[in-house]
């Protein structure tokens, strides 16, 4: 069986630890280097991507974490996890960094000020169905590489056709938080990547 981390430096920590539970995954939090190593793949929650990236450094994981995306461990980064994981930051602070790993430029608040916080329908590539999104304060993704397969796009309304899903390799990224709710679907496919690696 696998062992996936939730690193849990800040953010929703708790739900994921939950939503992998649920699929009968053994889920451990990751806040100090040598965790890092105990993990055969990790969950970066949302929350503030400016103070995720500060503690992150401050607690000295920047470089392991590095170190484990290059060498491939699977990834999956929600919302400010996204943030994490992008080579590049349309609007970024001076100072902030991101692990990076998928050759893409996230927007942070991407969808405005008016609407803070909304839900929408999804299709969501190799899943039957829609995907009931909730996204808060998210980013979107503005621009990919060649090698990064777009999972799921806005359907409608004014951002209608932004990319709010992506995958390169083993790294996983959504702009919206499946942990919210009970559908398990995006955590699942996950962790069928994480099975493929192994
Ligand atoms: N706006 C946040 C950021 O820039 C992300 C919000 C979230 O993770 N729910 O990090």
């Amino acid at each position: 069986t696998v062992t996936i981390g939730v690193l849990a430096v800040q953010g929703d920590v708790r739900e994921h630890v939950a939503a992998l539970t649920d699929l009968g995954v053994a889920a451990v939090t990751v806040r100090r280097p040598h965790e890092v190593d105990a993990v055969d793949a990790l969950v970066i929650p949302g929350g503030e991507s400016t103070v995720m990236d500060k503690l992150v450094r401050a607690f000295e994981l920047q470089e392991p974490l590095r170190k484990r995306i290059a060498n491939g461990m699977p990834v999956y980064g929600s919302c400010a996890g996204m943030i994490m994981l992008a080579d590049r930051i349309a609007d970024a602070r001076p100072d902030q960094e991101t692990l990076g790993g998928i050759d893409m430029t996230v927007r942070r608040n991407a969808f405005g000020r008016q609407v803070d916080s909304f839900e929408t329908d999804l299709d969501y590539v190799g899943l039957a169905g829609t995907v009931h999104a909730v996204f808060i304060r998210a980013p979107w993704v503005e621009a990919v590489g060649d090698g990064v397969e777009v999972l799921a796009r806005v359907s409608h309304g004014a951002a209608a056709g932004r990319i709010v899903a992506v995958r390169q390799g083993n790294l996983m990224a959504t702009s919206f938080h499946p942990e919210v709710g009970d559908d398990r679907r995006i955590h699942a496919e996950f962790v069928r990547i994480v099975e493929q690696c192994r």
